[in-house]
């Protein structure tokens, strides 16, 4: 997180008043003639139909011609299949990737802002039509939301508990205020008080929920993370507070999606029914050099299926950071569509590497690196854990999510938009049908956000957020590359006018 004022001007009220709210209609009629449907209620893709498009949503769904209405925008399908467009329901808009935090520094802020402008429309360049932010930054989140070719954009308000996670990546001085509806947790009072000067009324889990209900957003984020791999010192929530915020959450009509990646804190997560695990698990804890999936994580797993629990196995986030080790990461040509061209030249610097150096080192030795973290048997395969775990929850029946976590961390490994995708090859290179890959970005995370209303499937009412391809991608992941047109809300945008060269 990069705290620029100047950046933060530019984000003005009206912005934030249009916050949480889907864009403006096109009111453009549009009427896509012989295409083939490929929608996840559909057994199978249906050629021939066509579909009216009016005031940014759909109208008539049919297998006859229909008569064009005068003015209409016609757009051939012929040889064409015609998707939902994708829902990614975990990413951080807040962030410009690979910028260091808190930098003050002209050069960064002008790179940020360029970044910034992009971002919406690399999402919509890999068919992301809709995002749901997990973190905190409701200024940035509303405009990203204000360009004018965005995704419809929906956020979560992120309730950590005094200096927890992700609180302890921020300086001290300013943590409390970048995050400002943290929770206080009485349990951890000794050692975590409330922040000097602040009200204790201001931050039980019922005040803190209602003023994320009033906010616009749609869900709250809390974590349970007490540290990253075999740390443990980090201040998490108590179950009697966990249960305050679930039960304030219910009343107000949220869903509560939940941080966490390791077994110990997953299993509390279930426990308190929360609705969804941000994370696959791949920190099993004791049992991580046990090979396939233990039977501990294969009961929770269960568990998660049997509670109807939501989870995002967000596979990109280790590969994310372990792509920075790979020296050629940065020549694919795929980046300089994503990537402003000035940001992608300062990739290339040497202050660009702050962030591997700070993971691995001054001089790391990737090759080594690289295949411990591809080893399925060894221990540090915590990519691998995570891969096995979701391949075992696929079998057991839970319908999946689409997640990619863009950014999960500082590393220019993550892309908005690209990362999307990858997550998505991730699942297929698993062996995950693509049937199911596609439910998971459309229907599934409709279902899961509370707006299969609005999103989901081809159908009359919902709204026209949707996706020519060349290719069919019940056929092959990469027709999801494959894309001719975006449709926004009515609106067909050709796809290389989206690119950021
Ligand atoms: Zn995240």
């Amino acid at each position: 997180m990069n705290y620029s004022t100047a950046f933060l001007a530019t984000a003005s009220a009206a912005f934030l008043q249009m916050f949480g709210l889907p864009a403006t209609a096109a009111g453009e009629s549009l009427l896509i003639e012989n295409v083939t449907l490929v929608s996840p209620e559909l057994p199978q893709p249906l050629g021939n139909r066509h579909v009216l498009v009016r005031e940014g949503r759909i109208e008539t769904v049919s297998e006859r011609p229909i008569a064009a209405p005068s003015g209409v925008r016609r757009l051939d399908g012929s040889g064409k299949f015609l998707t939902p467009g994708l829902t990614d329901a975990h990413v951080h808009l807040s962030d410009a990737i690979g910028l260091p935090f808190a930098s003050g520094n002209p050069e960064f802020e002008a790179l940020e802002k360029e970044y910034f402008v992009q971002q919406p429309r690399s999402y919509l360049y890999f068919g992301v039509t809709q995002v749901l932010d997990t973190a905190n930054r409701p200024d940035r989140v509303a405009f990203f939301a204000s360009q004018p070719r965005a995704p419809d954009t929906y956020r979560c308000g992120a309730a950590p508990v005094v200096d927890g996670y992700p609180l302890v990546f921020v300086d001290k001085a300013i943590r409390h205020q970048v995050f400002s509806d943290y929770i206080f947790e009485p349990a951890n009072a000794r050692e975590h008080p409330m922040p000097d000067g602040a009200n204790p009324a201001e931050h039980t889990p019922e005040a803190v929920v209602e003023r994320i209900a009033t906010s616009g957003a749609i869900c709250v984020k809390i974590s349970l993370e007490d540290g990253f791999g075999e740390q443990n010192d980090w201040p998490v929530m108590s179950a009697e507070t966990l249960r305050r915020v679930r039960d304030a959450t219910k009343k107000r009509g949220l869903f509560l999606a939940v941080h966490a990646n390791a077994l110990d804190m997953q299993r509390r997560a279930v426990e308190a029914d929360v609705d969804l695990l941000l994370h696959g698990i791949w920190n099993w804890n004791e049992l991580n050099e046990q090979q396939g999936v233990p039977h501990a994580v294969s009961d929770h797993l269960r568990n998660v299926r049997h509670r109807k629990i939501g989870y995002q196995a967000t596979l990109r986030v280790l590969p994310g950071v372990t792509d920075l080790l790979d020296t050629t990461l940065l020549d694919d040509p795929v980046y300089r569509k994503v990537v402003p061209p000035r940001l992608l030249a300062w990739y290339h610097t040497e202050p660009a590497q702050w962030f591997k150096r700070l993971v691995y080192g001054p001089n790391p030795d990737a090759a080594s690196m690289l295949a411990a973290d591809r080893d399925a048997n060894s221990r540090w395969a915590t990519s691998e854990r995570g891969k096995r775990a979701l391949r075992h929850l696929y079998e057991l029946g839970q319908p999946l999510l689409l997640g990619s976590d863009t950014p999960s961390a500082p590393t220019y490994g993550n892309q908005p938009g690209y990362d999307t995708f990858k997550e998505m090859k991730m699942m297929a290179d698993l062996g995950i049908p693509l049937s199911a890959i596609l439910a998971a970005g459309t229907i599934n995370n409709a279902r899961q956000l509370g707006m299969e209303k609005d999103y989901g499937t081809i159908a009359k009412g919902k709204v026209a957020n949707l996706l020519l391809l060349d290719a069919n991608p019940l056929s092959s992941i990469d027709a999801w590359t494959r894309i001719d047109r975006v449709i926004l809300r009515g609106e067909p945008i050709e796809r290389e006018s989206l690119a950021a060269d």
